[in-house]
C-alpha cells in the first residue's frame, strides 16, 4: 500500500498480516532464536548470502514491523529498532567512527546526548567538535579530513530553534559529510530527509510510543548518502572488515540497494554491543504508532493554545515556542522545516525567578512533574532546580535556562483543563509568600 500520507501510512506500511496465523495485529514474537531449514540455509543466512531470521539480538519480526513502518514515515530505505534514544544516538555515530575520528554536533542537545558527546566518545577516541547552529557555517568551519558525521536535532529543548536542517546538510554534501538528524521532539511534523539529512533517529520513548510505557530507539537510514564516493572518508564502510570474512560493506550489499550504513550497523554494532529493542517494546512503539499522526495534531494545537494563553498572562516575562519566535531567520526555519503545527513543547519564563518556577511546578494538579517529554499526559519541569542544576549558573544560560525557566509538553487533555492548570499554577506562583510574625 503505497501512500504520502501519514495517517496510512503508520497503519499499513510494513506486512499487513502475520503470515502464519493471519493475525491483523503485528504479534509478539517473543522468541529468541529461529529454526533454520538445513544446514546450507543456516550457513547463507550466516553470510548475508540469504536474509532471514538468525537471533534476536540482531533481528525479531516484531522489531522488524517496526522498523518498515518507521523507514515509511520518514521517507528512508531501512531501519534498526534499538533498546534506547541514547543507543540509537550512539550507534549512529560509532557505525561511522573509529579512535582520531571526530564528528562536528550542534551545541542545542539533549542533556544525555550532550554527555556522551563532551565525555563518553572522546574517552573512546572520538571527538565532538560543537557548531553554532545559528551560524549554519560554523559546520564547515569545524570540519577537517578526520570529521565523519554533522548531528543535531530538530526541535532542541530548552531553546525550540528549529535546527538548519537543509543548509547544514549543504555544506556537509559539499564536504562529504553526512547528517544525521535527532527528530524526536518532531515527528510527523518534520521529515529531514526532505531536507538532505543522511541518517535520522528517534527515541521511541516520547512521542512515538506515546504512553510513557516503554525506553526504545531507532536508526534510519535515508539512501542518500554516497558512502564510497569518499572513500577515504568512511573506512567502515569501504574497507574489507575483518570481523565479517572482510566484507566491504558498499560493495557487499549493493544488490540489495543502499542499505551499507544500516547493515552494518545492525550485523556488526548490534551484534557486538548488543543494544537490542525487546520484541515487546517493539509492539508498543507499534500501537503508539498507530495513532501518532492524530496525537501530533492534538498536541500542536494544545501547545499552540497554551502558548497563546502564557504571552497574555502578566506573570509571564516571556514564552519560548517556534510558533511565536519573533526573530525572522529563527520563524522563516520554524515555516521551512515543520509542517502541520511547531510540537508540543513550550518554555516560559516567570518574571519571578526561581523561586517563582520551584512554586509553580508544585501548584501544577493536572500536569505531571516528570523528566521526561512527549507523553500523552502534560509533563512539566523546572530545569533549573532539576537537569541544569548541576551546571553554572553561566552555563544554564548559554544553554537557554534562565532561573524561571519553566518547560512544558503539552499534553492531549482536553484544553479547557490543561489552561485551567496553568492558570491556578500561576496564580499559586505568583501570591505573595507570608512572612513569619
Ligand atoms: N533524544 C532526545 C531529543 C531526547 O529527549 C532523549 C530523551 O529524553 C533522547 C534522545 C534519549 O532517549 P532515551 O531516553 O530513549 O534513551
Amino acid at each position: 500500500m503505497q501512500s504520502r500520507n501519514p495517517e496510512t501510512m503508520v497503519l499499513h506500511a510494513g506486512p499487513r498480516t502475520d503470515g502464519g496465523s493471519g493475525a491483523v495485529v503485528v504479534p509478539i514474537f517473543q522468541t529468541t532464536a529461529y529454526e533454520f531449514k538445513n544446514t546450507e540455509h543456516a550457513a547463507n543466512l550466516f553470510a548475508l548470502k540469504d536474509f532471514g531470521n538468525i537471533y534476536s539480538r540482531i533481528m525479531n519480526p516484531t522489531c522488524d514491523a517496526l522498523e518498515q513502518k518507521m523507514t515509511t514515515l520518514e521517507g528512508g530505505v531501512a531501519a534498526l529498532a534499538v533498546s534506547s534514544g541514547q543507543a540509537a544516538t550512539a550507534l549512529s555515530i560509532q557505525n561511522l567512527c573509529r579512535p582520531g575520528d571526530n564528528i562536528v554536533s550542534s551545541t542545542d542537545l539533549y542533556g544525555g546526548s550532550w554527555n556522551l558527546f563532551a565525555n563518553t566518545l572522546p574517552s573512546l577516541g572520538i571527538t565532538v567538535r560543537f557548531a553554532d547552529p545559528a551560524d549554519p557555517e560554523s559546520f564547515r568551519a569545524a570540519t577537517d579530513e578526520r570529521t565523519r558525521a554533522y548531528y543535531a536535532e530538530t526541535l532542541p529543548n530548552p531553546k525550540l530553534t528549529v535546527f538548519p536542517i537543509g543548509e547544514v546538510a549543504k555544506i556537509g554534501r559539499d564536504l562529504g559529510v553526512p547528517l544525521i538528524m535527532d527528530n524526536t521532539a518532531a515527528p510527523i511534523i518534520c521529515r529531514p530527509f526532505d531536507h538532505g539529512a543522511a541518517v535520522v533517529v528517534h527515541s521511541t520513548t516520547k512521542y512515538i510510543g506515546g504512553h510513557g510505557t516503554s525506553i526504545g530507539g531507532i536508526i534510519i537510514d535515508g539512501g542518500n548518502f554516497d558512502w564510497s564516493a569518499q572513500h577515504g572518508r568512511f573506512p567502515t564502510l569501504n574497507e574489507p572488515d575483518p570481523s565479517y570474512h572482510g566484507a566491504v560493506w558498499t560493495e557487499a550489499v549493493k544488490p540489495l540497494g543502499p542499505i551499507a550504513y544500516i547493515i552494518r550497523a545492525r550485523v556488526v554494532l548490534l551484534r557486538d554491543l548488543g543494544s537490542s529493542l525487546s520484541p515487546f517494546n517493539a509492539f508498543q512503539f507499534i500501537q503508539g504508532l498507530e495513532t501518532l499522526p492524530l496525537r501530533m495534531r492534538e498536541h500542536c494545537r494544545n501547545a499552540a493554545q497554551v502558548a497563546s494563553y502564557l504571552q497574555q498572562h502578566s506573570a509571564v516575562a516571556r514564552v519560548i515556542y517556534p510558533g511565536l519566535h519573533e526573530d525572522a531567520v529563527q520563524a522563516n526555519r520554524a515555516n521551512t522545516y515543520l509542517r502541520g503545527g511547531h510540537g508540543g513543547l513550550v518554555g516560559f519564563e516567570l518574571s519571578d525567578g526561581s523561586a517563582a518556577g520551584a512554586r509553580f511546578i508544585d501548584a501544577l494538579k493536572l500536569f505531571y512533574h516528570v523528566a521526561n517529554i512527549g507523553d500523552v499526559r502534560s509533563l512539566a519541569i523546572h530545569p533549573a532546580s532539576t537537569t541544569h542544576s548541576q551546571l553554572r549558573l553561566a552555563d544554564q544560560l548559554s544553554s537557554g535556562v534562565t532561573p524561571g525557566y519553566v518547560r512544558l509538553s503539552v499534553g492531549i487533555e482536553h484544553i479547557d483543563d490543561i489552561i485551567s492548570d496553568l492558570d491556578q499554577a500561576l496564580a499559586a506562583a505568583t501570591r505573595p509568600m507570608a512572612t513569619a510574625a
